[in-house]
C-alpha cells in the first residue's frame, strides 16, 4: 500500500510555490534488483522522487532544497536541452537534470544515483530505442560511480555497496571484462555476507554474459 500527500512548495530558483506529490508510506513486497531499484510497490513511487518546478525546470527531490551553483548551471545550453530531450521519457529527463546539477556541485554519487533512475525508467519503457538509452545511461553511470570511488564519495555507507551496483552497471551494459575484474577486486574487500553473496552471483551471470535484471531474491 502507497499513501501519497500533496505539499505546496516554493521553488529554490525562481520562487514559484507549485504541488507537488510525495510518498508518506509505502510497502516493499519484494527484494530490490541488483543494482539497488526497490521491489513492488516502492518502485512504483518514481514519479515523486525529484520534483520538477513547472515554471523554471529546476529538479531537486525538494524544491526548496538548494543544490550548489544551481542557478547558473540552469541557464547553460546541456541542462535546457536535457529538460525536453524527446529521446527520453519526460520522468528520465527529470531525473537527468538532478544528475546534472549534482554533478555540477560535485556531489558524483547523487549523480550516479540519479543517472541509474533513469535507466529504470527507460527499462520500463515498451519502445526498444528507450530500452537502448537504458544501456547508454547504464555506461555513463559506471563513469560517474568511477569518479566518485576515486574521489573517495561512496554511494551508499555500506562497504562493497558502490563497488556491488557498479559491477551490475558494468554487465548490464555488456562490458564483461571490466566487471569480472571489479567483481574480483570487490570480493577482495571486507564486506558482509550478503554482498559476498550478490557478487558471487554476478560472477556466475557475467560468466553466462547475462545482461539481464536480477533480483536479490535469487540470490
Ligand atoms: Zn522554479
Amino acid at each position: 500500500m502507497t499513501s501519497i500527500c500533496e505539499t505546496r512548495i516554493k521553488c529554490a530558483v525562481c520562487g514559484k510555490r507549485s504541488h507537488h506529490d510525495n510518498v508518506a508510506s509505502t510497502s516493499i513486497f519484494c527484494k530490490p534488483d541488483l543494482d539497488g531499484r526497490p521491489g513492488a510497490m516502492a518502485r512504483g513511487t518514481m514519479p515523486f522522487w525529484i520534483q520538477r518546478c513547472p515554471r523554471c525546470g529546476y529538479c531537486a527531490p525538494e524544491l526548496n532544497a538548494k543544490i550548489l551553483g544551481r542557478k547558473r548551471f540552469m541557464e547553460k545550453e546541456i541542462y535546457q536541452n536535457q529538460l525536453n530531450d524527446p529521446n527520453y521519457p519526460e520522468l528520465c529527463n527529470t531525473f537527468l537534470c538532478f544528475a546534472l546539477l549534482e554533478e555540477n556541485a560535485g556531489n558524483l554519487s547523487a549523480a550516479a544515483w540519479a543517472i541509474i533512475s533513469g535507466a529504470w525508467i527507460c527499462d520500463d519503457a515498451k519502445r526498444n530505442k528507450k530500452r537502448k538509452h537504458a544501456l547508454e545511461l547504464r555506461s555513463r553511470a559506471v563513469i560517474m560511480i568511477e569518479r566518485a570511488l576515486e574521489k573517495g564519495e561512496k554511494y551508499d555507507k555500506q562497504a562493497g555497496y558502490s563497488e556491488s551496483v557498479l559491477v551490475d552497471l558494468l554487465r548490464r551494459s555488456g562490458q564483461f571484462n571490466k566487471a569480472e575484474k571489479a567483481c574480483k577486486k570487490a570480493l577482495k574487500m571486507d564486506i558482509d555476507g550478503v554482498t559476498r553473496k550478490i557478487l558471487n552471483f554476478q560472477k556466475k551471470l557475467i560468466r553466462r554474459q547475462d545482461i539481464g535484471c536480477h533480483c536479490q531474491g535469487e540470490v
